[in-house]
């Protein structure tokens, strides 16, 4: 049946570190941040009953009501969907400790609490998930948080969805620790890696991300680039103030191609964003067009838009045909 819905309220899930839900999406009017079971410290999920509640969701969707939380977030769209139980969009973000320091990351505001928030295990849910055929194989597994390759089961993790053969594993990881599971998952094509570099100069680096890592980073980038199979992609988050220098991004772009990745992915930070979506300076709009207009210039083969970014792009279209 065609109605309005999302890929997460019809199949997705989000481990957090203290709750499940629908999806991680907030920057939108609605705010997402749908809960599913709180105060969650890893219990192995009944799922008769999630996909209860979740088919409550879908009924309403079918009669056109959109929960508010989702109030003109750009997931929605009118298609025919699947509305079989299963899961196939799921959010690893159930860690929060890190070994960079990023300045607009969420854990600066306690970076001792977060670094030592003591975190669930994943894995027997996951398992619980393959056995119980909750999982679909077409499943795309997100790694957000946090940095996954520092968790004790992240190479059992890797493994595990690898040999399930799942569709895509996208991880965001700092680049900071080489793990051999991703190099795997890169070379079976597998796996999908984003780091943030959000700068090519060794001072501006450790100016955002305050370690002394930036070497050894970009090393570990050229070292994964050549499994050839996988897909990886260099992220830019603009930072205004920061690293909103046209110069800079065009570098990181060459710096890109020069160690041999192919695909970058663009974002601006989430704060200064929230804040300032309704009065965008023009020249946040210059950095944008540049990046999104000028990569293949730059032999770059493909640019993804992260939240902030795709919303920019939105309401500017929005904005212009407003005006027609
Ligand atoms: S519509 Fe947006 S907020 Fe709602 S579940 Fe989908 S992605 Fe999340
Ligand atoms: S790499 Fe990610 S999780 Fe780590 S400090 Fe930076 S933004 Fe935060």
């Amino acid at each position: 049946m065609k109605y309005i819905s999302c890929i997460h309220l019809e199949h997705g899930i989000t481990f957090f570190s203290n709750s499940v839900q629908i999806c991680c999406i907030s920057s939108h009017p609605g705010g997402g941040n749908i809960v599913q079971i709180n105060n969650y410290k890893g219990e192995l999920i009944n799922w008769d009953e999630l996909f209860k509640s979740r088919r409550v969701i879908r009924d309403n969707l079918k009669k056109g009501i959109i929960p508010d939380k989702c109030s003109e977030c750009y997931y929605l769209k009118e298609q025919d969907w699947n509305d079989d139980d299963y899961i196939d969009e799921v959010l690893i973000g159930h860690f929060t400790h890190c070994n960079c320091n990023c300045i607009y990351c969420y854990t600066e505001k306690d970076k001792n609490f977060f670094n030592n928030n003591k975190t669930y295990n994943i894995l027997p849910v996951i398992k619980d998930m393959i056995e119980k055929g909750v999982l679909s194989k077409k499943s795309t597994i997100t790694f957000g948080g946090g940095e996954p390759t520092i968790l004790n089961e992240f190479e059992e993790l890797v493994n595990l969805l690898l040999d399930y053969d799942v569709y895509n594993i996208r991880i965001h990881s700092d680049g900071i620790k080489y793990s051999p599971a991703i190099e795997k998952g890169l070379k079976l094509g597998k796996i999908t890696l984003i780091t943030s570099v959000d700068s090519s100069s060794k001072k501006l680096y450790e100016k955002i991300k305050h370690v002394p890592c930036f070497d050894k980073v970009w090393k570990n980038l050229a070292n994964y680039a050549k499994a050839k199979n996988g897909l990886i992609r260099t992220k830019y988050v603009l930072i205004p103030g920061i690293n909103d220098d046209i110069n800079e991004v065009k570098n990181w772009m060459k710096k890109t191609y020069e160690s041999g990745i192919r695909h970058i992915a663009f974002d601006i930070e989430d704060n200064w964003f929230k804040e300032n979506r309704n009065n965008i300076p023009q020249y946040i709009y210059v950095i944008f067009d540049f990046v999104y207009k000028s990569y293949p210039q730059y032999k770059i083969e493909s640019c993804e838009l992260y939240e902030r970014a795709s919303n920019l792009k939105i309401d500017r279209e929005i904005k212009h045909n407003s005006k027609c």
